[in-house]
């Protein structure tokens, strides 16, 4: 059994992977991946060993680049600019992959199979129904928008979550300003049609408002002369500032532009009720009530768990959890051969405090009772691997410093096990939990094609080939998340972007690092075409405002 000296610090489980039958040439393992969004897609484009079926199934047959999402609410880029067919992504493979245009309703971890649904009709009025078995699962459907069961919002809100939603946004907003502009309308009406309501401060929601923003003033305006005034867009937040994940001087920033922009940010104001033409907001300050005459409302407040990720979660016994838990090799807790990534799942991750009394015994070679300050440093990096906390601890504080501290002041290097407590007890509080984000999501993906590339060295020398043992190739370590910093894009051509290291970057010229890192990051040179000539067309004619 593989797993290596790391595993030796928890009860993790090694891969396991169904090798031991000796079966293995005559039936190839049968790959389930359920979505294709960026989890989904970036574990198949990584995965390369050949000796795999895969079996890709999601309802919808592309991939969609989200984070330009918010540029196809007002046309800036085209929404076929943005996605990419799942079956041209996965034709240069090595190995068959077989797509089914489908939503998976149930998991059944017993019979080891997934129960599917097409999504369209057939002529008996009802949808295809089959199901698919499968030796490993690939869970990677992401998460739905959250609606905090807020009454109405299904109803009369929009979502910004899937390609869908910002095709109906952008017909919306023509609808509402070709509406206000019929001769029977009011004055008043027409305020209330060209209300635009944004409801989350994040930054798919500022992001959103920014846009709208530029679109009525760059292009709407001068199409629309006589209801410029009227359109007012307002962007509610129920905590006390927007992009709270951000800097300090980021936020800053975001609500000063938008103030002089004319958003009205009003933060501190938590919707309880939409209606067709209403959102009600209890407004913190004052506890009162207040109704909200609109014309189109984007609800975007954060995502929550799928039903059929719940119903999942009943049956392997995470009943008291939020969010589907895996173990830090994105393995499923509580079911075997069953991986999850990306929005839908979570990172259940170890506290060094639980794992303290083995962690010790593993520095403690000679069964001592107590180490050397020297003992310690011999298994440092090992825990740092296992434990990213302690890693994150590592670089701020400086290995010296750390093992300085281990020293008592009396200068005895010895450390038994309270001491050894002491000082790593602040370490923990390093710890946090992952954001949904495709840039998670998209590196969760690459790291588990890589497992699954690696199972077959893995299982048949669990001390590694030579050539694989240097670099650890024949162990599984857990996964690790690298960030690159994260941007807000804020309207007028204008970006902030924190990158790590506390670094943050503000203005125009972070907007063209926004414009290069987004082109570089898509997925194919024909969305990156498309996307680009969708940036030419813009600067030079503006953008389209037919439906
Ligand atoms: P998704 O990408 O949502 O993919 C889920 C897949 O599962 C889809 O293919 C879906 O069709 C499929 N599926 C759904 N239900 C089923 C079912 N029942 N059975 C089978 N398949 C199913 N992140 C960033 O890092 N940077 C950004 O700038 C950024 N901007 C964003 C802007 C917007 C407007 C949005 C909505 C998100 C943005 N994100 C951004 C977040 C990012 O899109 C998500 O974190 C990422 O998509 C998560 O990947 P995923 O594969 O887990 O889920
Ligand atoms: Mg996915
Ligand atoms: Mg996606
Ligand atoms: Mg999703
Ligand atoms: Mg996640």
């Amino acid at each position: 059994v593989s797993g290596g000296g790391v595993a030796a610090f928890s009860d993790a489980r090694p891969f396991q992977f169904g090798y031991a039958d000796a079966a293995h040439d005559v039936k190839k393992k049968k790959v389930v991946v359920l979505g294709t969004g960026w989890a989904g897609t970036s574990f198949l484009k990584s995965l390369k060993d050949p000796s795999y079926d895969v079996h890709v199934i999601s309802p919808r047959n592309y991939f969609a680049f989200t984070p330009l999402l918010p540029s196809v609410t007002n046309g800036t880029v085209e929404a076929r600019s943005i996605v990419e067919p799942i079956r041209s992504i996965v034709r240069k493979k090595k190995f068959d992959v077989h797509f089914k245009e489908a939503e998976c309703y149930k998991i059944d971890t017993v019979n080891k199979k997934v129960c599917c649904r097409s999504t369209q009709e057939n002529n008996l009025g009802g949808s295809e129904e089959f199901t698919v078995d499968y030796d490993y699962l690939v869970v990677a459907m992401g998460a739905r928008a959250n609606t905090f069961n807020t009454p109405g919002v299904v109803e009369y809100a929009h979502f910004l979550k899937e390609v869908e939603d910002a095709q109906r946004i952008r017909r919306t907003v023509i609808d509402c300003f070709e509406r206000a502009s019929l001769p029977t309308v009011s004055e008043e009406e027409k305020k209330r049609i060209l209300h635009f309501v944004v409801v989350g401060g994040g930054p798919t929601g500022v992001e959103f408002a920014a846009e709208l923003h530029d679109f009525v003033n760059e292009d709407l305006a001068k199409l629309y002369p006589a209801l410029k005034q009227h359109v007012k867009i307002t962007l509610l937040e129920a905590a006390d500032h927007i992009l709270n994940m951000f800097d300090k001087r980021i936020t800053e920033f975001a609500e000063e532009k938008f103030q002089r922009d004319g958003i009205d940010v009003k933060t501190g104001s938590m919707v309880v009720k939409v209606s067709d033409k209403e959102i009600s907001t209890k407004e913190r300050s004052s506890g009162k009530t207040v109704e909200i005459p609109f014309g189109m409302v984007v609800w975007s407040t954060g995502i929550g768990t799928r039903p059929v990720i719940m119903d999942f979660m009943k049956q392997i016994g995470q009943t008291s959890r939020r969010v589907l838990a895996t173990d830090e090799w994105l393995r499923v807790e509580g079911c075997d051969s069953i991986y999850a990534l990306g929005d839908c799942a979570t990172i259940n991750q170890r506290k060094v405090m639980e794992d303290i009394a083995a962690i010790f015994s593993k520095a403690d070679t000679n069964n001592s009772g107590t180490l050397k300050v020297d003992d310690f440093k011999g298994v440092i990096k090992d825990i740092a691997e296992r434990y990213p906390q302690v890693q994150i601890h590592l670089e701020k504080n400086q290995l010296r410093n750390f093992l300085q501290l281990l020293k008592s002041k009396d200068g005895d290097d010895e450390l038994n096990i309270e001491k050894f407590k002491q000082a790593l007890a602040e370490v923990d509080k390093q710890m946090k939990s992952l954001p949904p984000t495709a840039q998670v999501a998209s590196q969760q993906g690459v790291y588990l094609a890589d497992c699954f590339n690696r199972m077959d060295i893995c299982e048949k020398y669990p001390e590694g080939p030579i050539r694989f043992r240097a670099a650890g190739r024949h162990r599984f370590r857990p996964f690790r998340y690298k960030h690159f910093g994260q941007f807000a894009p804020l309207g007028g051509e204008q970006a902030a972007a924190q990158l790590p290291g506390d670094w943050v970057s503000i203005g125009h010229s972070t907007q063209w690092l926004w414009y290069s890192v987004y082109a570089s990051k898509l997925v194919s040179w024909r969305t990156r075409l498309l996307v680009i000539s969708d940036w030419g067309r813009r600067f030079i004619f503006g953008r389209d405002s037919s439906r």
